[in-house]
């Protein structure tokens, strides 16, 4: 199966993000975990000027709009809501975070 399946089930809570992919695979991702891997132009050149962005365990996820089929964007409680994230990224975290 590709990578880029969309997941079957998508469940928002304020903590957490859950994803249930078609293989059967559930992943848990952590709101601070999916703040932290953002890729919109803010958080990337932030990283390129070798500051991580600052996000604290507190952040929550206020909501998730789907973009197409292939993306969510995500809108967090510190009013960051420029990331979008493909299934494959939202993968690839998962994977680094080891949940
Ligand atoms: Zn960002």
């Amino acid at each position: 199966m590709s990578s880029d399946a969309p997941p079957t089930h998508i469940t928002l809570g304020s903590g957490a993000l859950t994803l249930q992919w078609p293989d059967g695979q559930t992943d848990r991702l952590p709101a601070a975990a999916l703040r932290r891997h953002c890729r919109c132009a803010d958080c990337r050149s932030a990283t390129l000027r070798s500051h991580a962005p600052a996000v604290t365990d507190e952040v929550r996820l206020a909501n998730a709009t789907p973009v197409g089929h292939y993306a969510l964007q995500l809108h967090f409680s510190d009013n960051h809501e420029r990331g979008i994230y493909p299934w494959a990224h939202l993968r690839e975290i998962a994977q680094t975070e080891c949940y």
